[in-house]
Order: C-alpha cells, then structure tokens, then sequence
C-alpha cells in the first residue's frame, strides 16, 4: 500500500490514479545502470532509457 500526497489516504500499489480524489499518481525511481532520475504514472518495471530491470527501485 502507498498513501496519497494529496489526500493521505491509502491506495492499492501500483494504480495510476487515487480512487478517493482522483489524482494522478507519480512514482518516482533513480536507475541503477543510467543513473537516471525517472517520474511515471504507474509502475515501471523498465528504465525508459536503458532497459534496466527496475522491479527493486519503487520510491
Ligand atoms: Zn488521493
Ligand atoms: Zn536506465
């Protein structure tokens, strides 16, 4: 589970949106391989950039 930003509500992981207030929800990871910093909505399980695996880089 993850809490809301905006409405500090919990949330099941991994939805695109908060299903109290309906915002869109950003998670961020730093990649390993291309140190690159990444904002996505949802999960990524894939640098956009490298292909790195990114399953273990949630928040
Ligand atoms: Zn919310
Ligand atoms: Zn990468």
């Amino acid at each position: 589970m993850v809490v809301c930003p905006y409405c500090q509500r919990e949330i099941e992981l991994g939805l695109d949106t908060c299903p109290h207030c309906g915002v869109t929800m950003i998670y961020f990871y730093k990649c390993k391989r291309c140190s690159q910093e990444i904002a996505a909505t949802g999960i990524l399980k894939f640098c956009p950039l490298c292909d790195a695996d990114l399953s273990d880089q949630m928040n």
